[in-house]
């Protein structure tokens, strides 16, 4: 919480007046009036000199954009769609995030968990507002990239370290970076270096460029026709080189990379599915999710035919005999919660041989701790939903006792019921009930209990310091190893979202051009200089607004979805786009108390607040700044009122309410110089 003395110095829209509550509005004391009008100068001086309202501040604290790791301007795109200008949308959208089409179908979206709208009723559907925005794009690379160049920060290349040191200091030449991995990672750090003019080569060991989005989710969520725009694009800038089924660690290694280029990233991501220890492990039948989901997201799985047994491993090679290992039988246990488990049982749903699939997890279902929910699985809860309407048998609050077999082959899984998952200090710590045991009868159990790294990128390699979980020592400000010149970033620093590895990828690339003693950032997540546009009756706006339900685009039918692999969710139609694109709360319009503002301190707009944000405080002097204590004498308590813009939702109703029109909404709009702008 912040204290009184930081809401003074952000939320200028206080009112100090050295009164009680009750005061007489038609009659103010005379030194009621003296202390107003002291304050009310302070204010104006401070306004006219653009200290008064924070604008960096405001622009900060829209939830949206805070919340999303690489700074995507959410609301932006959300109100150019409302608005109808949908290339500006997507231009907003992709400007920072070099992986908008894949993210517009499968982003986490962690900024719908922080929206504004969710305080009032759900958050806005900013997701798939991104995947419709997307869709509407015409654009050619050459005008995405020539919008992004024109609102880039300035960014000398650096030509220090290795580089001049090997002689190449003519201007002509540009360091030289090779990226290892083209996953999401990977691709934005080789997409930002190479807009701020560096050459780069990426090395994938796949096939296909485009990491985990490409090989493993599940089609029937993420349409590779998205991956495959993002990518294109990407590489549709001249300074990049893409070298696939290139594998680090076997085709070549970190220390010849380094020989070559003047910089190593490392991006590997986490290519192993982890296993358990537990009895029967060994058997024919168990393998892991991550394995089959590759299997079948490379599309090589389907029409094998021929018998595996796979036990851990998994790398990036195809494991083409898995399927039919899977499908044998009939009958199949995936165990884990996360996503990645839903993404499991779901497909093989859909393999259309698995007559039967069970999903057991540690953690309770969704919803029957909310005393302590981190004992409920953290699969979302649509994934969930879907695959309880697709036939997916949930055993929540079970455990794997031991894996049963016949000759070697897998028959079942001996489950225990769970007490709880985590001890009294948080820690991982399972209790089971003892003789609550059951066996569920199974061909294949497969298990989605979490990914780790393929450290085999390291082979032929030296110098590589590792921490105690054997993972690669590294700088989590600079994401630099403990080998001069080489980088880490995405999954193998720390598993997330698309957009984590996004955000990572471009940390990445600004720590290599500071490396080669660069200046300046490309600056495309730092929000815009912004201009206040004063919005006179903000509250007749919002009411229709507030009606609005949310509504996502349309899932096709269930008997349709378990058929194959056709994407699930269907996209908005330009008018429920727009109409969900209005549902947004607009947070970068404020209320604020001009300096000229006559305010009473009636307590009007304290009583009709909606969440409560607006509050009449006792200050004591301490409380206030020295500026504003110089110009004020006398003594206290001071009442005043506290604005806590973390909770408004931007109604108006305090502005409608101002017997004496002291609150105006102010709207703080970036400065954006857009194509197809019709401002309303
Ligand atoms: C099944 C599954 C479902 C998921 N669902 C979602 C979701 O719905 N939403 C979401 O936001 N995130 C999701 N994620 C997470 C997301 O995919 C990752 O966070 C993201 O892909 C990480 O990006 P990355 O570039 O770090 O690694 P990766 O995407 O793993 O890319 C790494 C790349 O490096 C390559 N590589 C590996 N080793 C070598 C080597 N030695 N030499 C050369 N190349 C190599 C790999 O082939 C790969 O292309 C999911 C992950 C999985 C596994
Ligand atoms: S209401 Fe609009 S501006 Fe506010 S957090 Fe949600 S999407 Fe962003
Ligand atoms: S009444 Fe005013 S302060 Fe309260 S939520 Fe609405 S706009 Fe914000
Ligand atoms: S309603 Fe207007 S006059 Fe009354 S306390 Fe609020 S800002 Fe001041």
């Amino acid at each position: 919480m912040p204290t009184v003395t930081e809401e003074i110095a952000y939320r200028t829209e206080i009112v100090f007046t050295k009164t009680a509550l009750s005061i007489s509005i038609d009659e103010p004391s005379p030194q009621i009036v003296k202390h107003r009008e002291a304050l009310r100068s302070f204010g104006a001086q401070n306004f006219q000199a653009s200290t008064c309202i924070d604008e960096k501040w405001f622009n900060d604290n829209i939830p949206c954009r805070g919340t999303c790791p690489a700074g995507t301007n959410a609301r932006g795109y959300v109100m150019a769609i409302a608005e109808g200008r949908y290339q500006e949308a997507y231009l907003l959208a992709r400007q920072n995030n070099p992986f908008v089409a894949t993210c517009g179908k499968v982003c986490g979206a962690p900024c719908e968990t922080a929206c504004q709208r969710g305080k009032v009723d759900e958050p806005v559907s900013i997701r798939a507002l991104k995947d419709f925005a997307v869709l509407q794009d015409k654009l050619s690379h050459e005008e995405v990239y020539s919008w992004i160049r024109k609102r880039m920060g300035k960014v000398t290349l650096g030509r220090d370290s290795d580089f001049s040191r090997r002689g190449k200091s003519s201007l002509n030449d540009v360091p030289r970076v090779a990226v290892v991995g083209a996953g999401p990672a990977g691709l934005t750090a080789a997409h930002d270096l190479a807009l701020m003019g560096y050459s780069v080569c990426a090395y994938e060991s796949g096939s296909n460029p485009g990491g985990m989005p490409e090989k493993s989710l599940p089609r029937y969520r993420l349409d590779r026709e998205a991956v495959k725009k993002d990518v294109d694009t990407i590489l549709s800038l001249d300074r990049i080189d893409l070298a696939v089924g290139k594998k680090c660690g076997k085709d070549f290694t970190i220390d010849q990379l380094r020989e070559e280029f003047d910089a190593v990233l490392i991006a590997v991501g986490l290519q192993k599915g982890r296993m358990l220890p537990i009895p029967g492990i060994e058997q024919e039948g168990v393998l892991s999710g991550l394995d089959f989901l590759m299997d079948v997201g490379t599309g090589h799985g389907l029409p094998m035919g021929k018998k595996a047994v796979i036990i851990g491993g998994g790398c990036v090679e195809v494991h083409g005999e898995t399927l039919c290992k899977v499908v044998q039988g009939g009958k199949a246990i995936v165990m884990g919660g996360g996503c990645v488990a839903t993404d499991v049982a779901r497909a093989l749903i859909r393999i259309n041989k698995c007559k039967e699939v069970h999903l057991v997890c540690l953690e309770a279902a969704k919803g029957c701790r909310p005393d302590n929910p981190k004992e409920e699985m953290p699969a979302w809860v649509s994934d969930v939903v879907e695959s309880i309407e697709e036939g997916i048998i949930f055993s929540t609050s079970w455990g794997p006792k031991r894996i049963i077999g016949e000759n070697g082959k897998v028959k079942g899984l001996e489950v225990i019921k769970v007490k709880s998952v985590y001890d009294a200090q948080g820690r991982f710590n399972p209790i089971y009930i003892p003789g609550s045991e059951r066996i569920i009868e199974a061909s294949n159990i497969l298990l989605s209990i979490g990914q780790a790294p393929d450290m085999s990128f390291m082979d032929g390699s030296s110098g590589f310091e590792l921490d105690q979980r054997k993972m690669l020592k590294m700088d989590p400000l600079t994401l630099s190893t403990s080998k001069l010149g080489v980088f880490a970033c995405g999954d193998i620093l720390r598993p997330g979202l698309i957009i984590n590895a996004v955000a990572s990828g471009q940390l990445a690339a600004q720590s290599i051009h500071q490396y080669f003693g660069g200046t300046g950032t490309l600056g495309l997540a730092q929000p815009g200089p912004m201009e206040s546009i004063p919005v006179p009756r903000r509250f007749e706006r919002f009411l229709p607004r507030l009606k609005k339900e949310r509504k996502l685009p349309a899932l096709i039918p269930t008997k349709k979805r378990v058929k194959g692999w056709e994407a699930q969710e269907c996209t908005y139609s330009e008018s429920s786009a727009e109409g969900q694109a209005e549902r947004c709360l607009n947070c970068n319009v404020s209320p604020v108390i001009l300096p000229n503002a006559n305010c009473i301190l009636c307590g009007g707009c304290v009583d009709v607040c909606p969440p409560k944000c607006i509050s009449m405080a006792y200050l004591q002097k301490a409380d206030l700044d020295s500026t504003v204590d110089s110009k004020v004498d006398g003594y206290g308590p001071w009442a005043g009122l506290v604005h806590d813009e973390e909770k408004c939702i931007h109604c108006g109703l305090c502005s409608l309410r101002c017997p004496v029109d002291a609150i105006s909404m102010i709207r703080f709009e970036e400065m954006l110089d857009v194509i197809g702008r019709k401002r309303c």
